[in-house]
């Protein structure tokens, strides 16, 4: 789950990272009262789940608080590479030196946090990457002991040759690290940390994606959710109890457990389609969820035909193939629906589709080749 950076910036301020004051504002009016309040130069930026917005024209400087709230009016409503503005964060104007870049993320081959620095922030890392690797470094973190001084140190010496700056820096790394840590994040981001021209290191953007697995153990996120800003249908799947990723192919699939669903997935590519969709309706058979799942997949307009793939243990099939028919009851589905049913109450499930006219194949193999088919020429 990605957050606004100025949620994420709450979460350094409560970390004590140094970031610049200030507020976020839904109307232009409400942007002018926070600019006359910070008084002097700031910025209005428009909060969307999405990196590049300076590019975008979604950042724009203010000398004056009239500035401000016609920025704010021209950024409000903006689409923002398919992202609609709702909100924008007006902020104290910093006087920059330097802008350098600093993450945490997870190295998933070396299971541990790792940080990335460079002294050339502000643009686009990959940019440097790609051109000038020695000027990143990379620096794994053994979760055991978590970031070390001394590495908080070369961390801070890579990116500062003035002491005064690179002690500040190490600080904010180590702060960073909790952060990180703390909030089960999958990145923690500050593209640029700064230097201004008086010589404070600070953070004035800031990127926080939170691990959706951790979400449980800290439910206080949950509030740091806009929905506004993710797909419908994955808030729609979330409140159904659906694991839910949305992809772009066309055949929508409906699988129970994640093991089976990343098969079918990977069977559907073998056949030369592309899934629609990632989604495991869990272990338990409760109709409900199927009904939810069917309206999820349906509902996405490039989806030409729906593909299930049951493995009936717990999960039994006649409630899988009940839902089924349910669903079918209370909503128009578009799209064909091809379903392979094999374990727990199978002979019951093929009776009940069966009635319905809807036909079921035991081979995960066979209904496969047959969904890509169908999408292929619809
Ligand atoms: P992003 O484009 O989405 O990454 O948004 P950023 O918050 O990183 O802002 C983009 C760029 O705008 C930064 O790299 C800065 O060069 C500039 N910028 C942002 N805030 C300030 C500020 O307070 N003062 C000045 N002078 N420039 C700023
Ligand atoms: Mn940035």
């Amino acid at each position: 789950m990605d957050i606004h950076e100025y949620q994420a910036k709450e979460l350094f301020r409560s970390a004590g990272i140094p970031v610049p004051p200030g507020e976020v504002a839904r109307t232009p009016a409400e942007a002018r009262r926070i600019a006359e309040e910070l008084g002097g130069r700031v910025v209005v930026k428009a909060q969307v789940h999405i990196g590049g917005r300076g590019k975008a024209g979604g950042v724009r400087l203010a000398s004056s608080a009239t500035e401000a709230e016609s920025h704010a009016s021209d950024i409000l409503g903006m689409d923002i590479r398919g992202l609609t503005v709702g909100k924008v964060l007006v902020t104290r104007a910093e006087d920059i030196a330097s802008e350098a870049y600093v993450a945490v993320l997870i190295d998933r081959r070396r299971q541990s946090p790792v940080f990335i620095v460079s002294p050339e922030g502000g643009v686009d890392i990959e940019e440097v990457a790609a051109e000038r690797p020695e000027a990143i470094l990379r620096l794994p973190v053994d979760p055991r002991y978590g970031l070390l001084p001394h590495q908080a140190f070369r961390l801070a010496d890579f990116l500062y040759a003035e002491a005064g700056h690179a002690r500040q820096a190490a600080r904010i790394m180590d702060r960073l690290y909790r952060v990180f840590t703390s909030n089960s994040c999958s990145l923690a981001e500050i593209n640029p940390l700064i230097v201004t021209v008086a010589g404070q290191v600070r953070a004035i953007d800031a990127k926080v994606s939170l691990d959706d697995s951790g979400m449980k153990r800290l439910p206080e996120l949950e509030a740091l959710r806009d929905t506004s800003s993710e797909p419908a249908s994955e808030t729609r799947a979330r409140q159904a109890g659906l694991s839910f990723v949305k992809l772009d192919g066309d055949v929508g699939c409906c699988v129970n457990g994640a093991g089976l669903a990343m098969a079918t997935m990977d069977l559907v590519k073998y056949y030369g389609g592309r899934p629609a969709n990632f989604l495991d309706i869990g272990g338990s058979s409760n109709p409900d969820k199927v009904v939810a799942a069917l309206e999820i997949i349906a509902s996405d307009p490039h989806v030409k035909v729906i593909l299930f793939n049951i493995f009936g243990g717990i999960t039994r099939c006649d409630d899988v193939a009940k839902g089924i028919v349910e669903a079918r009851s209370r909503t128009a589905i578009a799209p064909p629906i091809v379903i392979r049913l094999s374990g727990t109450n199978e002979a019951e499930a093929i009776e009940i589709l069966g009635e319905a006219g809807l036909a079921a194949y035991s081979s995960m193999d066979q209904v496969v080749e047959r969904a890509v088919r169908m999408a292929g020429s619809a």
